[in-house]
């Protein structure tokens, strides 16, 4: 069994790096860029963790895993325990611990963060995860009492399915409608293959199924099935439908054949499977030159994908500077060493194209940063007489999305604010409406999966509240 280490060893150690696959070869497959830690990798990074006795990592994580706890057992190599660990606070390890922006988060708030090398989290939780897949242990208990109430919820991406789970613990019955023919959220339709293979995620969603929560796939809320039908059945109700329905940049010529939202153009790719190409044909007509305009997680995904599926150039498009990127850093790194070729401070003023239809370039303006705006970024402002064409065939909106309105148009009571997003009370969850609540996206507007799942912890507690003071939807 491996030990902890002197405390001189602990500081004086460098972080494990994770293997990756190069550059050269992935641009070519759909596979996993980051490989994971090796058994060894594992135990010698967690041997470096101080174990605090106030764990400032703690504070940084919404779903509250217990960190040194879980990365104690690492170094004792009993990774049962550091899975179950883990899986009392949060249902989707193997998905938060390779998409959370951990360096945002517990490692930012990991003391050794001050001399620059936080503990991996990240990577130490994803190891756990894959290990447990890997050797069939899970934590499902047999032994729940089952209660008589109901609780229904609204998609099935990450704060629905943390929902879901912490719930279905507590012997509620749990059922999860989702709009499309599979459940997960953007984890299934939006982050691509190589990011966060579908496998894995099918893997956790199902250990959650097998805690009894039943899910309904092909249901829209809204449209198949009213709120108002819901709040007959169910005593509570979740809404987390995220924030889907995408934002174009309303400029001439985006209404031609070749303009894709980011959301439509990665949904094809991952649940039409466009990344097996040919086994699978889908109707995604891959150019050789592909612009994505946006410079965040959703528009690294767009333009490296763009790359893998034939375009021999990609680029980014973003109008501010390389330092408002809101991109995890991560991703911003492996797309320029995959060749994604990155125009700052450019900001795109008109499509060109055919008769036919089809995009033959990209007018731009070149921008310079002003004073400060609301968000406390520098205000980009156009550069007069520096227009230019970018020579394009192809051209991908990932300026980011908004609310669709069809679930908050059939809640009645429930508020949203000017922008359609449902309003809530900060602590508890609950929405103008008493026994309907909301989190994720659909509250916060784009934000992260972490916070989307701590969203859904926090309404479960409140849901359990509200259900066990004997009050109920079907009361009212
Ligand atoms: P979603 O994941 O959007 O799930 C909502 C679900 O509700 C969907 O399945 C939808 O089909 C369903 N639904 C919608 N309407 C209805 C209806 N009427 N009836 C029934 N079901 C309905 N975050 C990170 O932390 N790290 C990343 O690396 C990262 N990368 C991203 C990459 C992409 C391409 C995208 C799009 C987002 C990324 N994000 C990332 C953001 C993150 O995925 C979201 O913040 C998170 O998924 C929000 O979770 P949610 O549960 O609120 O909503
Ligand atoms: Fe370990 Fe860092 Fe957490 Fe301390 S703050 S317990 S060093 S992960």
């Amino acid at each position: 069994m491996a030990e902890m280490i002197e405390m001189k060893e602990r500081m004086k150690r460098e972080p494990v790096p994770m293997r990756e696959q190069l550059p050269s070869e992935r641009i070519h497959n759909f596979k996993e860029v980051p490989l994971g830690y090796t058994r060894e990798e594992a135990i010698y990074e967690a041997q470096r963790c101080l174990q605090c006795k106030n764990p400032t990592c703690m504070k940084g994580c919404p779903a509250e895993i217990n960190i040194p706890t879980f990365i104690r057992y690492i170094v004792e190599e009993d990774f049962k325990k550091a899975y179950l660990t883990i899986l009392k606070t949060d249902a989707l390890p193997a998905v938060t611990g390779r998409v959370c922006p951990q360096e945002e988060q517990c490692q930012k708030e990991c003391v050794l963060n001050k001399r620059g090398k936080p503990i991996a989290i990240g990577r130490l939780e994803r190891f756990i995860a894959d290990w447990a897949r890997e050797n069939g242990v899970h934590g499902i208990k047999d032994s729940v009492n089952k209660k008589q109430t109901k609780v229904a919820i609204v998609g099935s991406g990450p704060a629905g399915l943390a929902c879901a789970a912490d719930l279905a613990k507590m012997g509620y019955q749990v059922t999860l409608f989702e709009a499309l023919h599979k459940p997960g959220g953007v984890l299934v339709y939006g982050i691509p293959e190589f990011r966060l293979p579908k496998t894995i995620v099918e893997y956790e969603v199902g250990q959650i199924e097998q805690t009894g929560v039943k899910v309904i796939c092909d249901q829209v809320i809204g449209a198949t099935r009213s709120i108002e039908d819901l709040k007959n059945e169910f005593d509570a109700i979740f809404l987390c439908n995220g924030a889907g329905a995408p934002r174009f940049m309303d400029i001439p010529g985006e209404n031609m054949n070749d303009v894709y939202s980011a959301n439509e153009f990665l949904t094809r790719s991952n649940l039409m499977k466009a990344y097996l190409f040919p086994e699978y044909d889908t109707p995604i007509k891959i150019r050789k030159r592909a612009a994505t305009i946006g410079a965040g997680n959703v528009a690294m995904d767009s333009a490296r994908t763009a790359l893998r599926l034939g375009a021999e150039k990609s680029y980014i498009v973003y109008r501010r500077s390389r330092a408002e990127v809101p991109a995890r850093a991560e991703e911003v790194h492996h797309a320029e060493e995959e060749g994604i070729i990155f125009h700052f401070l450019t900001l795109p003023v008109r499509i060109l194209g055919d008769n036919e239809g089809r995009v033959t370039g990209m007018e731009c303006i070149k921008m310079e940063l002003g004073e400060p705006d609301e968000s406390g970024r520098r205000s980009p402002i156009p550069i007069e007489n520096s227009n230019f064409i970018l020579e394009v065939d192809m051209i991908i909106d990932a300026i980011g999305t908004m609310a669709n309105p069809i679930v908050a148009r059939s809640a009645r009571g429930v508020e949203v604010n000017k922008w359609g997003y449902f309003k809530v009370d900060e602590r508890t969850r609950m929405t103008t409406c008493e026994g309907i609540f909301a989190g994720g996206d659909i509250v916060r507007g784009s934000a992260t999966v972490i916070s989307a799942v701590g969203d859904g912890k926090k309404a479960a507690r409140f849901i359990d509240a509200y259900l066990s003071s004997g009050k109920s939807l079907k009361k009212q």
